[in-house]
């Protein structure tokens, strides 16, 4: 584990790479004051449109709060968009399928077609949406429906902080505008990495070997088999033996989308996400691993004959980076006795997975899940709460949460479910005049009761 660091910025220096001066860097037009930076105020800013972004940003405009998002993918959805995971793991207990987060999650999941909105069960404790395309339309209209109270900057980048005491006074973003300075009143760090937490100087932890990376991909014209698994993970075993495939876990090869097409979790890259050149590595590497399975398929497997790579989505996926130290840290003694909390806000219930960098043939981990299957937990207020700042919260996988903890509530649903919160806690400390840091958990709960948000422990 690497306590948090410093955050230095650095300097790289190829051979044979002209170097800058600050002089030099200098354009004329800028140096005439001809492009000043654009400035936007707001009361809430959410960095990150993904599974704890999209809800943290709806809940805050829902609320009242003039709120801006800000994502670095042309669409918002994170994890479910750019990295094609249907999956809405978290919401229903493993047995009784009862489900057990409600609000923008089971908004999301019924108008994705999935159930209705009053559904107190789901078919499947691990539902998947039909199509992830549309859940990008989806989450477009919702941000839409709150008109000039929600604006979205796609294709942005957050990439620096300001802080003055204990107070994020400025953030800078990076687009087509050029760099943008944001001047919130409360931010929302739903990066996933904890980068505005870590930027503004939150104490973190990372540890040095995090969960691997995966790409997702799919392949299209393949005839559904007997034994189609089997054939699969065989034909890898081989290509590993021949020195094409360093790792892999599985595969899964799922009929997911359509009939003829299976989508494939199987890619396995450990990596550091947090380091800019290493994640750059891992993205090639992902290509590659998943080009070299299909090419195995094509070779072994009857079914894949005719088969075409259709298409790896956008990036490789990031299981664990950063978690903050927060108010209180969520441990996995916690999760496994269901403890319950005063300051409760939302409901994990996965179990805790945590897949290990070397390649496993029987599914993701190489233990028996249900030996580390929690009953419904609580997740309090005070994990999305750093120690050091007082108009932040961090919300989804990076929040505060011991690494065997966050291997379970680092799920999508659990992830909408914080940052569901961390929008209505935002929008609430701005009514009251108080910071986020100081608002009573409590009354964030009864708040996210009002409006049919969780936790729903134990209903
Ligand atoms: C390969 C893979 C498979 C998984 N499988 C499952 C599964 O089957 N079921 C399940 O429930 N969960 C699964 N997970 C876990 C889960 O999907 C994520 O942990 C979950 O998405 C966490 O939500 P989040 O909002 O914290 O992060 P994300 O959904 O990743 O959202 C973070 C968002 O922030 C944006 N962002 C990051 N940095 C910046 C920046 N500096 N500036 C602007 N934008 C930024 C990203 O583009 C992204 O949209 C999987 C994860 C991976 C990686």
């Amino acid at each position: 584990m690497t306590p948090s660091p410093p955050h230095p910025r650095r300097t790289f220096l190829q051979t044979g790479a002209v170097v800058a001066t600050a002089a030099t860097l200098t354009s004329p037009a800028r140096a005439a004051g001809a492009a000043p930076r654009r400035v936007i105020e707001t009361d809430v800013l959410v960095c990150g449109g993904g599974c704890a972004g999209s809800a943290a940003a709806l809940a805050a405009a829902r609320a009242g709060a003039s709120t801006l998002l800000v994502e670095k993918a042309p669409f918002a959805g994170g994890i479910i968009t750019s990295v094609g995971l249907p999956y809405f793991d978290g919401i229903a207990h493993i047995d009784t399928h009862r489900i057990v987060v409600r609000g923008i999650a089971l908004e999301l999941l019924s108008q994705s077609g999935v159930c209705t909105p009053d559904a107190t069960t789901v078919e499947r404790h691990n539902p998947t949406i039909p199509n992830t395309f549309e859940f990008k339309l989806l989450l477009d209209r919702l941000f839409r429906e709150q008109g000039d109270r929600l604006r979205v900057l796609f294709n942005t980048m957050v990439c620096d902080t300001q802080a003055a005491g204990h107070r994020i006074e400025s953030v800078t973003l990076a687009n087509k505008d050029g760099l943008v300075t944001v001047k919130p009143k409360v931010v929302i760090d739903c990066s996933g990495d904890a980068d505005v937490a870590a930027w503004a100087g939150a104490s973190y932890e990372q540890n040095a070997e995090v969960q691997p990376l995966t790409l997702h991909f799919r392949i299209a014209n393949v005839k559904p088999a007997p034994g189609l698994s089997a054939a699969c993970k065989a034909a890898l075993v081989a290509a590993q033996g021949r020195g094409e495939l360093p790792h892999f876990y599985g595969p899964g090869v799922m009929f997911l989308f359509g009939k003829d097409e299976v989508y494939i979790h199987g890619v396995r890259v450990p990596a550091n996400p947090t380091d800019a050149a290493d994640l750059s590595r891992a993205e090639m590497q992902g290509r590659a691993d998943a080009h070299a399975m299909f090419r195995a398929w094509k070779r072994d497997v009857p079914a894949f004959q005719d088969a075409y790579f259709q298409e790896a989505y956008p990036w490789i996926g990031v299981r664990e980076s950063r978690r903050i130290l927060g108010q209180y840290i969520l441990t996995e003694a916690d999760l496994m006795q269901a403890r319950r909390f005063d300051d409760a806000i939302a409901t994990g219930c996965w179990y805790l997975d945590l897949h290990p960098n070397k390649t496993t043939l029987n599914g993701a981990n190489d233990f028996d899940p249900k030996k580390v299957q929690p009953e419904p937990y609580d997740i309090p207020y005070r994990s999305l709460v750093p120690r050091e700042l007082t108009n932040l919260l961090v919300a989804g996988r990076c929040h505060s949460a011991t690494r065997g903890a966050h291997a379970s509530t680092r799920v999508t649903v659990t992830a909408m479910a914080m940052g569901e919160a961390a929008g209505v806690a935002a929008a609430m400390a701005l009514r009251e005049r108080v910071e986020v840091a100081a608002l009573d958990g409590v009354k964030v709960r009864e708040a996210l009761a009002q409006i049919g948000g969780g936790p729903f422990t134990d209903v």
